[in-house]
């Protein structure tokens, strides 16, 4: 059986940035699969500038950012099998992927690393009525082709959700000459950032239908046209309320969900809400030795974030592959309440910890000004005040090891929001 120190699944931004961190810890055999042709993972296609804002203090466009850690990945010697997919996995880190050269191979990883991204909610998963015709894509398929293979997807478009991939595609459709007609939103808030809804909606005069939703779709071959109807508090659909937009393409930005087949396949455990792993403060999942990060983990909205938090993933799987072992310390385990939806880390250990641990969470809803609190067990540890916090942007509250010293007596962090 080969053998390989640590093996890093996709090689998006996450894998890159996981693959030089654990070089820099001192791991020096690692091995990055990459099921495209090439490195950077959804970077490739997004050809708009605003990436590495945090990371570089530059803005630059995806496929700079991508450059840049792939850069440094071939600059370390990290070998990464392109054009290879990962077909298994197992909780005792057996990682078997298959490409045109060697057939299927398995191979014994010291640690691994999940750094598989995620994919758009299709259609089907919409239910919305109409034939199947021509025309109607994920904003994400769309941006591939646009951007990638140079073609031209539609004349007259609308776009269900307002997600970041919608909105930055409306305004790409409408630079490339397109009409783009409207943005229909079904929650009466937009789930993309706010300097997004600026810069290629209100720029370019698009409308953002909130509280609206697609109710039919016409045409047989191709896409002719779409009903919008406005809808009510329960998502449902208010009768009368349909408006007709003559169209040839409809976008998809409906949602991302991490790509965790491998994941659930190898038994680890996985989070309801986010539909990624749950992990500890280290970014193990509940699979020893098995570390996630990126959007396999949770959806993300600035690559910043995903650089970070994979830099972690990369550093702790390289002490796990040196002998660090566990202590048997406390594990508090982290609950949401009060308009938070969910946190990564799911678990903080702090024997364990370092100084300190950044913990990113979304809210449920649009939320002004309330406090941030923190609490261990019954204890407030700390509050911070917020404006103002929207589901479509990720928070973050970073917690000291020496205030989770005293945690004998509770086995809980609570993260909530306050008047
Ligand atoms: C349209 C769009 C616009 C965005 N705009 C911005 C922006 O303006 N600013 C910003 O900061 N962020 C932006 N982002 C977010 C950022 O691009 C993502 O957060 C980031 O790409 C996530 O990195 P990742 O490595 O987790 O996932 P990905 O980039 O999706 O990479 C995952 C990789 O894993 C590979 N893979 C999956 N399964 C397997 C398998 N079984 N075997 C082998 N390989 C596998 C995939 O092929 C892929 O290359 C945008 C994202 C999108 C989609």
């Amino acid at each position: 059986m080969i053998k390989r120190d640590i093996v890093i699944i996709g090689g998006g931004p996450a894998g890159l940035a996981a693959a030089v961190a654990a070089y820099d810890a001192g791991t020096r055999d690692i091995l990055v699969i990459e099921r495209d042709e090439r490195l950077g993972g959804i970077l490739g296609q997004c050809i708009h500038n605003g990436f590495g804002l945090h990371t570089f203090k530059e803005e630059l466009t995806g496929p700079e950012y991508a450059d840049r850690f792939i850069r440094q990945v071939k600059d370390r010697g990290i070998e990464c099998k392109l054009d290879t997919i990962v077909t298994n996995i197992s909780d005792t880190r057996s990682v078997t992927y298959m490409n045109g050269s060697e057939g299927v191979v398995t191979i014994e990883a010291g640690a691994v690393i999940l750094a598989m991204g995620c994919r758009e909610r299709p259609r089907g998963a919409l239910g919305i009525p109409g034939y199947r015709p021509a025309g109607v894509y994920t904003a994400g398929t769309a941006q591939r082709l646009v951007n990638i293979e140079g073609k031209c997807v539609g004349k007259r478009v609308v776009i269900l959700g307002s997600g970041d991939i919608g909105l930055i595609m409306a305004r790409r459709m409408t630079l490339e000459g397109a009409k783009v007609l409207c943005v229909a939103e079904l929650m009466p808030y937009s789930s993309g950032l706010q300097r997004n809804i600026t810069q290629c909606l209100d720029d370019f005069g698009i409308p953002l239908l909130l509280s609206h939703t697609i109710s039919k779709i016409y045409g047989k071959e191709r896409v002719t046209g779409v009903d919008v109807s406005e809808v009510a508090s329960d998502r449902s659909i208010m009768p009368g309320t349909a408006v007709h937009y003559d169209c040839d393409t409809l976008l998809l930005s409906c949602g991302l969900l991490p790509e965790n087949e491998l994941t659930r396949q190898a038994g680890i455990d996985i989070n309801r809400i986010t539909g990624g792993p749950d992990v500890r403060d280290d970014l193990e999942t509940s699979a020893e030795g098995v570390f996630a990060c990126g959007n396999v983990l949770h959806v993300h909205d600035l690559v910043d974030n995903v650089s970070q938090e994979a830099m972690r993933a990369g550093k702790m799987a390289s002490a796990f592959v040196s002998g660090r072992t566990r202590t048997d310390g406390p594990v508090l385990k982290v609950v949401t309440e009060g308009g938070i939806r969910y946190s990564v880390p799911q678990y903080i250990s702090p024997s364990e910890m370092e100084d300190s641990i950044t913990v990113r969470f979304r809210v449920d809803g649009v939320y002004r000004d309330r406090k941030l609190c923190v609490y261990l067990g019954s204890e407030k540890l700390k509050e911070q005040r917020k404006n103002i916090v929207k589901p479509g942007e990720m928070e973050q509250a970073v917690i000291l090891k020496k205030d989770l010293e005293p945690a004998a007596g509770t086995d809980t962090i609570k993260l909530c929001l306050e008047d």
